[in-house]
């Protein structure tokens, strides 16, 4: 099922132009409670409804951005570089 996915450096792309990097989650630090760990690296919320995923502009510009899509009806809410604050 196709949807459009906006890349921050191109501008609006079909979503067969990335490639699927899952979803983001807030790696623990070192000295963080094993459970933490895990958690990380074992579970995943599968959220209905907004999620941040990775994704890779494979056929564009080749960097790796965030973007927050609904799983339920899959549309793209927003889209930013990894490490800028969410608008
Ligand atoms: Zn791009």
């Amino acid at each position: 099922m196709g949807f459009l996915l906006k890349c921050p450096n191109c501008g609006e792309r079909t979503v067969y132009e990335y490639r699927s990097g899952g979803e983001e989650t807030d790696r623990p630090q070192p000295g963080d409670p094993a459970q933490d760990w895990t958690r990380y690296f074992y579970l995943r919320r599968n959220a209905a409804g907004d999620q941040r995923e990775w994704w890779y502009h494979a056929l564009g510009c080749r960097r790796w951005l965030i973007a927050v899509r609904d799983t339920v009806t899959n549309q793209v809410k927003e889209t930013y570089w990894p490490g800028e604050a969410q608008a």
